[in-house]
């Protein structure tokens, strides 16, 4: 494994080719990268290579990366989130990309009313039906979608997932297909596509390229990036 400057290098390399492969604009992907258990020296040679968006799954570890590295970045909370935790959320994000239920969206608009702040969020959806799996089912996902539009502050801007582990990337190709399609279903419904186009946030490192050939437009990369994760950081 490279250093993470030439990680990166590589990797925006593979979504440019996987975006023409599949004749897509290569500006229409965005890389997160994935910082659990990463340290802020790693975090930091990711920034000294142009990176600006990161992912994080733990509110704490979060909240210390972003206090540490000050502004100018965009942060994106990629872990499941506890409604008594959405006002912290709510304060250090940019970005919540698992928004799977109601009670957590109330809790985050009360926070975000007070601050003043508009959050854009994507609705997690579990495409695998895994029961150990946080998102909304695929067909209840039109009804939170709906449900958002209540909330000024949440900026519904598309749908997140995190299909059944797999060895091999092909076997998630079906699920990345599935959640492009509820998209556009839900999209023609009207209830995506009101803030700008859809986001889609499918793929990691072992499937990143597959998911952009089905239409990621942001690809949550972790240890293809950083190498593997430390336990304490
Ligand atoms: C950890 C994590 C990733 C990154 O996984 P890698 O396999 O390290 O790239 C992406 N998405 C979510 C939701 C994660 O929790």
């Amino acid at each position: 494994m490279g250093t993470v400057a030439e990680n990166i290098e590589m990797i925006r390399a593979r979504i440019r080719g996987a975006a023409e492969r599949s004749h897509r604009d290569p500006d229409s992907v965005r890389l997160v990268a994935v910082s659990k258990h990463q340290s802020v020296e790693a975090i930091r040679e990711a920034m000294g290579a142009g990176q600006t968006m990161f992912g994080e799954n733990y509110l704490q570890e979060a909240e210390e990366k972003i206090a540490a590295l000050g502004q100018g970045l965009i942060w994106h909370c990629i872990g499941h989130l506890q409604s008594n935790k959405a006002r912290i959320a709510a304060e250090i994000f940019d970005c919540i990309e698992t928004l799977d239920r109601l009670k957590l969206a109330k809790a985050l608009e009360t926070r975000l009313a007070e601050l003043g702040k508009t959050m854009p969020v994507l609705v997690q959806v579990n495409v695998g039906g895994e029961a150990q799996k946080a998102g909304v089912a695929p067909k209840e996902a039109g009804q939170l979608c709906r449900d958002l539009q209540q909330f000024p502050h949440l900026r519904l801007q598309g749908l997140m997932t995190m299909p059944p582990f797999a060895e091999d990337p092909e076997e998630s190709r079906g699920y990345f297909r599935q959640l492009r399609l509820l998209g556009e279903e839900l999209t023609s419904q009207g209830l995506l596509g009101l803030h700008g186009k859809v986001e889609l946030s499918m793929g990691m490192s072992g499937d990143f390229e597959v998911a952009i050939e089905e239409g990621a437009t942001l690809v949550r990369v972790g240890t293809a990036l950083f190498g593997e994760r430390n336990q304490a950081v």
